[in-house]
Order: structure tokens, then C-alpha cells, then sequence
């Protein structure tokens, strides 16, 4: 293959002629040089000795071939190289070689330099006897006879590169990543950097530079041996990493400083993603038998507006972790005050929040959920308010989505469920026993059977009729973790708990999933139920999610009705409940019942 000629096909490997008796045989067939010496004058013996030794024992892997291109000597490195033995290849074409790895374009060129300059030189896949692929380099020298200029041999060096190659690969990777953790180093953290700064900036986004510091790793190392802190560090590289989604990447920085590198942020997510950074490394660590507690302090800053390069952004976070340092640790400070007062005021909601249940300070309202035909209160809706000390009452809108990216909604939703169900108990004691206790559920609290915990300590606690308790669950929760909510599902039925989707037409549930899961009641989106009177199409859609859930056995109740003409377009197309400021507001315990007795009397609305 090495050896192949030009031609006009260039699959032709037709070797050239060349007279053998050009060809210093004797010297070429190594050991057996000496025989054929003795004819030779003595200054030119000890020259082919001299060669012939350096034949032996080169480390070069060396090939003569004939003008047919067979192959005529190979010296041992060779040997060594290829695994073939001098008797395997001698008489055979080089091309024994070839991997398959180039194309006849490649060994054109090869020939064409070749017949044009007499050498080459290059890289080559080739194969060794036992199929292994290696890169070797080569050269290759064309003889002549020096008088005709005809082509006597070509002799070919090479010198396997493989140990080069690896050890080549290996030095990239440790200019690239730390070697201790695996992880980028600040290289390859710059590289990935400017091209994210450039892209941020063709794309007109922000993206986010977080400096990740250990607080009082020294001790904790000191405390570990240097082994322990080597592991404690590894350990932390692999919890980042987790935390991390695959476009952000972790890198050290050396010592205990890491920094993370988010491509593209929203101010939202961006505190979202460094609390999430000190939430990874709350739990301790277990180093060979021994916990490690350990902290950091993070520091932000955001490109474009805190440094429009590499450098500049990497000394903000730089000094913001510091300011978080100083702030007492543990905590994530941005370079910039604006975002650091976004990112105080969400500390403080959320230490508030987690105190709110044990300090009293959550309330439910109820809202009335109406009979369409009968125009009867068939039951109330619980939602939860929370009077925050200095700011009076919130909406949950102001709390839970914040509660769920924390988990703290686990801890706020037993607390309503236990106060739903007292309610519902001291309704059975009052004449309202037959009114249904509607309570919202978050898909956080079908982990681990939580809910399950949680809806049978209720009961139990209170008294209450399973019966008339009825969770509402959205259809995004249905999908988080299907298996364990179905489990939990159909053991709440078994208690005879009702179940119903709320906000139903924003997510993609069908309805026949649906109804494999034994839901009871599917509540219309407010956005579908106000769209009834706009257009023909609002109208259309909800008829047929109205006539679908009948058929397969479903209840439907429309959610938001502020309007007469709301309610009277539901109830024409036959939905059975309603829900909205048309009937009542929520309201507190006390004001709802009023409200019951009132509505008791004249009939509510006109049906
Ligand atoms: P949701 O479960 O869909 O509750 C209905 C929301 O629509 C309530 O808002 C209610 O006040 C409002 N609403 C009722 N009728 C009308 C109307 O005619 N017009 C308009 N514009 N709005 C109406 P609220 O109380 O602010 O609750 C908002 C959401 O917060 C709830 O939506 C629910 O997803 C969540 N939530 C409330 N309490 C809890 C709870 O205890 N646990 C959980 N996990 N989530 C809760
Ligand atoms: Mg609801
Ligand atoms: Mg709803």
C-alpha cells in the first residue's frame, strides 16, 4: 500500500520494475550481511558493518521495497512495530499494511509527491499483524539509480506514534480539566465563556457567572487529612454537578473554589439555580466513615451589566462572593445591589413562610362551589392566605410558587389539609354535613407517600368524612410521577376520598387517562369558561370537553363565573357545577356559613 504507484486507475497497485541487482541485497537482509562482505575493500566493509548495525538496532521501523513495490528487507523494529516476522512479509506488497483508513485520493497524492520530489512524509493509519489500527509517521525515500534515473527502491522509516498519541491526548486533557475532580478548569471554563458571551450577545441575553466558595474548608480539610479533603472535593464536584443542567458547566478553579457558568438566565431562575447550588451541599458528606459538614459562599454577576468580558465578570462574582463572605457565609450575594435586595426579600419571604404554620399566621378561605341545576351549594373550595406580619393578607399567588420550588408547600399543605378537615368536621356538627371540603394538592406532596400520610392523620385527627373530602390536583402533577401518583390515587379511593383535576385544558391530559385514574371531577380553566360568551369557538370547545367527560362517567364544574351569562352558557351545555365571583368570593370560615344560611332560603340564582 505504501508503495503503490500512480496509474490511471487508481485502484491499480501495479508496481514499478526496478533491475534487483541495484538493489544492495546483502546489506538490506541484515544479519546476513557479513557472508556477502568479504569481496568488499575494507574501508567499505566497515561503512555497510557500520550500517548494518544501525539497521539492527534503530528504534525506526524500516522497509525496503523492490521496483515491483514488493517488499525485499524489513529490519527488526519493523518487526517489533507490525508483528510481523522479516519471512511473513518479504515477497509480499506493502499494502499487507493498510487499515482502510485512507482513500485512494490520499495515496495519490502520496505518489504524485512522490515521482515529483523522490520523498514523502506524513501520517499513517496502518495495522498491525494482530488488527490493531495504529497512527505511525512516516517517511518515505525514493531511490534512483543515479546515472538512468530509473527507479530502483523505496525505502520506507516509520515510528509508531500510538504512545505519542495517548500521552498527546492526555496533556490536552489535563490543559482542560482539573485533575483532581475531572472537571473543566478555568481554560476550558474561558473557552466555553466567550463563546457563551458572544452567543449572549448575537442572541441579546443575559448569561451568569457564579464564583461557588467553601466556607472553612481548611478546617474541614485539616480535619480530614489532605486524602479525605482530596474525596470531600470530589464528592463536591459530583453534587454540583447534578445540580447543573447539561448547558451550565461546573469548573474548578483550584482549592475549594468552583465556578458554574449559566448560558443563558433569567434574573427568576438565576436566584433559583444558586439556591438550588446551597441547597446541593446542605445534606454532610461521608468521607471514609466520617460526616463533613460543609457551606458555601456563592457570588453572581451577570453579563452584559457587570462585565462585558471574561475577566471582568469572573473578579464580580469574584468580589460579590466575598460581600457574601462577609455577610456571614452561606448565603449567595450578587454583584449588583439591585439583585441582591430582589434576592434579600425572597430570603426573608421564604424564612417567614417556613415559620408561618407554627406561628399561626396561615388562614383558609372557602369558596362556594354551586349546583348548576339546583342552584344548591354542594360545597366550598379551601384556599389558603397567609397573614405576613407587616404585610398583611397574601394571595397564594405571592407564596406558593415560591413554597413549591422550595418544598416548603409539603409542610403548608398538611396544614391545610388538617384545617380543611376540622372545618369539614365542625360543618357535620353545625347542619352543613353534607357539604364536600374541596382541597388543593401540589404534586410535591405525592413523594414518598406523603399524601397519603397526610390525608390519613387528617382524618384521623379530625374526624372528618372521607367522603366529602376532595382533592384537586392539576394535571401537570399527573404527569410528574405517574406511577406513584397512580398508586396514591387509587389508595385514596379506596377511602372513598373524591378526586378532581383542577384548571383542566392547560396541561395535556386526556380524558381517558382520566378516567383510568378514577377521577371524579374535572374543573374547566377559568380562561375556557370566560372565552363561552366571547366567541363560537370558546363555546365549542367546552361543549365538547362537557359532553366527553359525560360520556366517560366524569362530573364538570367551570371555574371562574363572574357573569349571569357565564353561568346560564355552563349550565346550557350541561356542565353540573360552577364556581366564581358570580356566587361568592372566598371568604373565612365564619362568612361562609352566613353566606350558606343566606343562600339557604330564596332560591340563589335563577336557574
Ligand atoms: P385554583 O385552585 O384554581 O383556585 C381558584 C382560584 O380562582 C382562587 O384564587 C379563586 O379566588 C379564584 N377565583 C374564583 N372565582 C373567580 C372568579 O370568578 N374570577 C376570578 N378572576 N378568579 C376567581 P386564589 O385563592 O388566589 O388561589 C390561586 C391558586 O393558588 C389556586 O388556584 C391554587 O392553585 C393555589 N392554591 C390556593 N390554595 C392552595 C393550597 O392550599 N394548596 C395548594 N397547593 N395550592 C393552593
Ligand atoms: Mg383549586
Ligand atoms: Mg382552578
Amino acid at each position: 500500500m505504501l508503495f503503490k504507484h500512480p496509474s490511471p486507475d487508481p485502484h491499480d497497485t501495479a508496481p514499478d520494475t526496478l533491475p534487483q541487482s541495484l538493489v544492495p541485497g546483502g546489506l538490506m537482509a541484515g544479519g546476513r550481511v557479513r557472508a556477502s562482505l568479504q569481496a568488499l575493500s575494507p574501508a567499505l566493509e566497515r561503512q555497510l558493518m557500520v550500517l548494518s548495525a544501525v539497521w539492527d538496532t534503530t528504534g525506526d521501523a524500516l522497509m525496503v521495497t523492490d521496483e515491483r513495490n514488493t517488499i525485499v528487507a524489513v529490519n527488526p523494529a519493523f518487526e517489533r512495530v507490525t508483528g510481523y516476522a522479516e519471512h511473513e512479509v518479504v515477497g509480499q506488497s506493502p499494502s499487507l499494511l493498510a487499515s482502510g483508513s485512507h482513500n485512494a485520493a490520499f495515496y495519490e497524492a502520496m505518489w504524485s509527491k512522490l515521482q515529483s520530489e523522490g520523498h514523502w512524509e506524513g501520517e499513517v493509519l496502518n495495522r498491525r499483524k494482530s488488527g490493531v489500527v495504529y497512527p505511525e509517521h512516516l517517511r518515505i525515500q525514493v531511490l534512483r539509480d543515479p546515472a538512468t534515473g530509473e527507479l530502483l527502491n523505496h525505502v520506507a522509516m516509520f515510528a509508531d506514534m500510538s504512545l505519542q498519541k495517548a500521552a498527546q491526548r492526555k496533556m490536552q486533557r489535563m490543559a482542560s480539566y482539573d485533575q483532581l475532580t475531572g472537571l473543566p478548569n478555568q481554560v476550558l471554563l474561558r473557552d466555553r465563556a466567550e463563546q457563551a458571551m458572544a452567543q449572549a450577545q448575537a442572541g441579546g441575553f443575559q448569561l451568569a457567572m457564579l464564583v461557588l466558595d467553601l466556607d472553612h474548608f481548611k478546617a474541614v480539610n485539616d480535619s480530614l487529612g489532605h486524602a479525605g479533603g482530596d474525596e470531600l472535593l470530589r464528592q463536591i464536584s459530583r453534587a454540583l454537578v447534578e445540580v447543573a443542567a447539561p448547558t451550565e458547566t461546573v469548573s474548578r478553579r483550584g482549592g475549594d473554589e468552583f465556578v458554574f457558568l449559566l448560558p443563558k438566565v433569567d434574573i427568576q431562575t438565576l436566584r433559583l439555580v444558586a439556591q438550588r447550588v446551597l441547597v446541593a451541599l446542605a445534606d454532610p458528606f461521608l468521607v471514609s466513615g466520617q460526616e463533613a459538614v460543609v457551606s458555601a459562599s456563592v457570588g453572581v454577576a451577570v453579563y452584559p451589566n457587570d462585565g462585558t468580558d471574561f475577566d471582568a465578570l469572573l473578579n464580580n462574582a469574584e468580589s460579590a462572593m466575598y460581600k457574601a463572605k462577609e455577610s456571614g457565609r452561606r448565603c449567595v450575594r450578587f454583584f449588583t445591589e439591585q439583585m441582591n435586595q430582589g434576592a434579600r426579600d425572597r430570603m426573608a419571604l421564604l424564612g417567614g413562610l417556613s415559620r408561618a404554620a407554627d406561628r399561626g399566621e396561615l388562614r383558609l378561605h372557602f369558596q362556594p362551589l354551586v349546583n348548576l341545576s339546583t342552584s344548591e351549594v354542594m360545597g366550598a373550595e379551601a384556599l389558603v392566605r397567609w397573614e405576613r406580619p407587616g404585610f398583611g393578607l397574601l394571595a397564594p399567588a405571592l407564596f406558593i410558587p415560591e413554597a413549591e420550588t422550595t418544598g416548603l408547600i409539603v409542610g403548608i399543605g398538611a396544614w391545610v389539609l388538617h384545617e380543611a378537615c376540622l372545618q369539614q368536621r365542625r360543618w357535620s356538627e353545625s347542619g352543613l354535613g353534607h357539604l364536600h371540603m374541596a382541597v388543593n394538592v401540589s404534586a410535591l406532596q405525592f413523594r414518598q407517600g406523603i399524601l397519603e400520610r397526610q390525608v390519613t392523620e387528617a382524618l384521623a385527627e379530625t374526624g372528618a368524612d372521607p367522603k366529602r373530602l376532595e382533592l384537586e390536583l392539576t394535571e401537570s402533577t399527573l404527569m410528574v410521577q405517574p406511577e406513584e401518583v397512580m398508586d396514591t390515587l387509587l389508595s385514596l379511593k379506596r377511602r372513598g376520598v373524591q378526586l378532581a383535576i383542577d384548571d383542566f385544558g392547560t396541561g395535556y391530559s386526556s380524558l381517558a387517562y382520566l378516567r383510568r385514574l378514577a377521577v371524579d371531577k374535572i374543573k374547566i380553566d377559568q380562561s375556557f369558561v370566560r372565552d363561552i360568551t366571547v366567541d363560537a369557538d370558546g363555546a365549542a370547545i367546552v361543549r365538547a370537553v362537557i359532553q366527553m367527560a359525560r360520556s366517560l362517567g366524569l362530573r364538570t364544574l367551570g371555574e371562574g363565573v363572574e357573569t349571569q351569562v357565564n353561568r346560564r352558557a355552563l349550565q346550557v351545555l350541561g356542565c353540573d357545577y360552577a364556581q366564581g365571583y358570580f356566587f361568592g368570593k372566598p371568604m373565612p370560615a365564619d362568612e361562609f356559613e352566613q353566606w350558606v344560611n343566606r343562600a339557604r332560603q330564596p332560591p340563589l340564582a335563577t336557574p
